[in-house]
This record gives structure tokens, sequence and C-alpha cells, in this order.
């Protein structure tokens, strides 16, 4: 497989004017095929939930990654390269994007950390999730679906992309399914991260990469926030608090299916959120609303971005009025923030 991946890139990147379609085809068709080589042996990082800033030696990165971005054509995304690298490395050592087992590396040896030259690393790092982007056709930085399948392509190898779209997009249980695929077939005891789109997704924030994909669940200027995302005081809260008065109207986040509305109890998931609303946008993202005192949409229902679907309430585990809201990236809670936008 290494010979074959050799050969292709050799073609690529010995002929210097071809056409730009014929290079984006060719990178389309070497991501497809380089499958394993570059997810396999990733290491399964413990998804912590964790809202994430980037460190200043990934923030140092920012004028490279720009420059990249816009030379593989992908002007825009460097925020979204800059979550790639923390997750990837922190930016610490001469490897930042991890990219020495990329077959687009065709400069230093295909072994972990291989690459000492840390700007080689962010051109080649861009240069293979451009591809990502394209085959994954990706519309924007805003595309969370897209951008999703791309993030989980570029850890998994380009293989999954085109299985993925086979097969409705990324979701969380396609990319559990698609590494034990290769753990079967391959008879390895590891493939790639398949919590990679989350574990990236948490730390797209910073200059406002992910923003807009979702509202704010209550109105400027009806509300405050009185507790943030994050550990606080050694306990982990999953959610922002707007804190509103009662009968405040909250609105849907994003278009999607009521999947539950109705009174939390340990019975069905929801122990301690009162009267709560949870509603699936796609595979990928749900939004909760908690605390309500009253709820306007039943589950089974459509509903619209910044549609009314109940009022705030302080029922549940709760000591003064206000929503408790979540966004779950596949069911687990992130710092919904970097996602939040006016609308
Ligand atoms: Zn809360």
């Amino acid at each position: 497989m290494h010979k074959r991946i050799l050969r292709l890139v050799g073609i690529g990147s010995g002929i210097l004017f071809v056409p730009l379609a014929v290079i984006i085809t060719a990178l389309i068709i070497l991501t497809a095929m380089i499958g394993a080589a570059f997810g396999a042996g990733q290491s399964q990082g413990q998804y912590n939930g964790g809202g994430g800033a980037l460190s200043d030696a990934v923030l140092a990165y920012r004028p490279a990654a720009e420059k990249y971005c816009e030379e593989y054509g992908i002007t825009g995304y460097a925020d979204l390269i800059l979550a790639i690298m923390q997750q990837e490395s922190g930016g610490a050592g001469s490897d930042p994007m991890q990219c020495s087992e990329c077959p687009l590396n065709v400069k230093y040896p295909h072994s972990p950390n291989s690459i000492s030259d840390p700007d080689y690393s962010v051109r080649v790092g861009i240069m293979y999730f451009a591809s990502c982007l394209r085959a994954s056709k990706a519309q924007s930085p805003q595309d969370i679906p897209g951008i999703s399948l791309a993030l989980q392509g570029y850890n998994f190898g380009g293989g999954y992309i085109s299985w993925a779209l086979a097969h409705g997009g990324y979701s969380a249980g396609n990319a559990a399914e698609f590494s034990q695929m290769k753990i079967q077939k391959m008879g390895l005891t590891g493939y790639g991260d398949v919590n990679y789109v989350p574990h990236v997704l948490r730390y797209y924030s910073a200059s406002g990469g992910g923003s807009g994909a979702f509202a704010y669940p209550l109105a400027v200027g009806t509300y405050h926030i009185s507790r943030g995302y994050g550990m606080d005081g050694g306990e982990m809260h999953k959610g922002i608090d707007f804190a509103a008065p009662m009968g405040t109207k909250i609105y849907a986040s994003a278009s999607g299916t009521v999947e539950f509305s109705g009174m939390g109890k340990s019975g069905n998931g929801f122990r301690g959120y009162g009267n709560v609303i949870l509603i699936r946008h796609d595979n990928t993202y749900s939004t909760l609303y908690a605390h309500c005192s009253q709820l306007l949409v039943q589950a089974g229902a459509s509903v619209k971005k910044g549609q009314v679907i109940a009022l705030i309430g302080s029922t549940g585990d709760s000591t003064g009025p206000h929503c408790h809201f979540e966004l779950r990236v596949n069911n687990q809670a992130v710092n919904p923030a970097p996602f939040l936008g006016a609308g």
C-alpha cells in the first residue's frame, strides 16, 4: 500500500502545471485510497467533555495556518486547523499536526514524530485536511456536518469519507462501526479515535470558527448568564445557565425534531432537569432546555430555529428561574459557547 501511495504522490507533485481540477481529483482519489495509513494506531483519547482554549503554542501557528489554508484553497478554515492542532499536539514538538504518518508526507519517514520541521508539518496537515474537506463536500466553516465528516476522515483516513457518504454522512455510530470494521479486517487492537469529532470541536471556538450554527435560546436583553459551562466547585456543569424571569420565552437554538418533552426522572435519563426538552438537529447534534415552567412542543414535533418551545421556570434541581441549556455532540455535552451566534 505504501508503494502505491508513494507512486501517486510522486505523480501529483512531479507535474507542476496540471489544472487545479486534476490536482483536486487526484487528491480525492488519493484520500480515498490511503485509508488506514494515517489514522491507524493513533491514540484513543478519552473524551472529557472539557471546553477548550487554544494554547499559546497553537495560537503562534495562526499565520502559518492562514497562509497554507489560502494556498490549498480552504481560506477561512484556519480556526479549525488550530483546533485540530490543539487536539493532536497542543502545539508542542516539531510535528504539531502529527502528520508524519500521513501519506502526503514525502520528505520524512512514515514513523511517528519523524517530521523535524514544524512548518512542513502544518503544510502537509493542511494539504491533507483540504482534501478531506473536498471529499466531504463541506460547504463552509459553519457547515458542521460537512466539517465533522472531514475531521473523522482526517483521523481515520479518507476511506472513511466515501464509506460514510454512502451511509448518510458522519455519525458517531458509523465512526465506531468503521473503526470496528478496520480492527477486524486488519487484526489491530485499535483504530483511530472514534470521538475525534467532539475532541476537535471542543476547541473550535476562539475567534468564532464554529459560531452561528446555533442561536442563543433566549432573546437578547431577556437574560443574564448565571453559570457557564465547565468545572465549578469540583463539579462538572454541562451547560450554560440563562437566568431570566419566570415565563420568559425559550427559543429553539436550531431546527430539528423534538426527541423528548416532559418531566425528567431517573427512568428517562433526565433526572433533575425538571420540565425538559431535547431537540435532535441531525445525527450528531442535539440541544437541551431544562427547568422549564411550561413545555410548548411535544415529542415528535418538528421545530424551526427561533420557534418558541418553552417558558422559563425553576422545575427539577433548580434554585431559581433559569434555562439550563446543553449542546450535545454525539450525545455528549460540549461547551455550547463556540457554536452560539446571533439569530
Ligand atoms: Zn445548569
